[in-house]
């Protein structure tokens, strides 16, 4: 558990963003757990997410940081997503500007955008 930058209790909970897609849900719970030091990552799926990060989106995440404490957000993309077929390097450019945007709405949390490779390596963004 990390303690002392972090919210008053300490964390159990993160929360990740991630593609409906299942090779690359267990990469980027198993990061979130390493990066925040959590037991539990609340997985918040939609095809391709970062491509629109929507209200409904945020009201998911919400339930997550309200209930649970969630103390980071990890926005994660992927190579060869169905969802949303654009070059990686755009692909890459969305998740940043995503996880700017979640910075502005969920101050509370650390954001974290991440890209899972083909061969499911999780890469900082
Ligand atoms: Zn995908």
């Amino acid at each position: 558990m990390k303690s002392g930058d972090g919210p008053e209790n300490a964390a159990t909970y993160a929360t990740a963003i991630c593609c409906i897609d299942g090779r690359v849900q267990q990469p980027v719970a198993d990061f979130g757990r390493q990066h925040f030091g959590v037991r539990y990552v609340d997985m918040v799926t939609k095809p391709g997410p970062v491509a629109n990060m929507s209200d409904e989106m945020n009201a998911y995440i919400k339930i997550s940081i309200r209930a649970h404490q969630s103390c980071g957000i990890v926005v994660s993309a992927h190579a060869d997503c169905a969802a949303n077929p654009i070059d990686d390097d755009i692909h890459k450019e969305q998740c940043r500007n995503a996880a700017t945007l979640l910075r502005e709405t969920w101050t509370e949390a650390k954001v974290v955008p991440v890209w899972v490779c083909l061969d499911s390596q999780v890469e900082l963004l």
